[in-house]
């Protein structure tokens, strides 16, 4: 270019030379737009072959990339991940604290309560060995691990061994003596 300038004096030479740094910086700009395309749709879409189509189309100089910016999904992924993860919290934290309804008289009633304040009914077990509410079909206490199969005088006797063993064997337990 600068040689082609030169046949037709330096007014042309200069004429050259600013349209060649005019195509070197649209070149950069374009490069640079297809690089942002790329690392754009990565932030934004899960499938990587998506993420190369959006690619290949920002290769169309300048429109390419415009066309991407009309049809690019309006989320970043993090942003949906930690909205779903927030549906998930809030969904655990309603079903923990959300209010039942007692099944005889359809009060509502708290997923602890061990009777119905209405109908006065029982609606659940306390273990015997912590005093946990529990329902009528579980096996084990799920909060201390107590066989709920065990006599509650045994276990009353096992955790006054397990907190001081000494006891135990200076004043047995009154079960033994019937
Ligand atoms: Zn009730
Ligand atoms: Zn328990």
């Amino acid at each position: 270019m600068t040689a082609f300038g030169g046949i037709f004096g330096i007014h042309n030479h200069a004429a050259s030379d600013a349209a060649g740094l005019a195509v070197i910086v649209l070149v950069i700009i374009w490069l640079a737009l297809v690089y942002w395309t790329f690392a754009d749709a990565r932030r934004r879409i899960d499938e990587p072959i998506l993420i190369g189509f959006a690619t290949l189309v920002s290769l169309v100089p300048f429109i390419g990339t415009i066309i991407y910016m009309i049809v690019r999904p309006p989320e970043y992924l993090a942003d949906v991940r930690e909205r779903s993860l927030e549906i998930q919290a809030a969904e655990v934290r309603i079903a923990q604290f959300g209010t039942h309804t007692c099944p005889h008289c359809d009060y509502d009633v708290q997923q602890d309560f061990l009777r119905c304040p209405n109908c006065l009914r029982r609606l659940r077990e306390p273990c015997v060995s912590c005093g946990k509410p529990l329902a009528s079909d579980w096996k084990i206490c799920p909060y201390c691990e107590t066989d709920r199969g065990i006599d509650p005088a045994l276990v009353r006797r096992q955790r006054r061994s397990r907190r001081d063993p000494q006891e135990t064997m200076v004043a047995p337990p009154p079960s033994d003596l019937i």
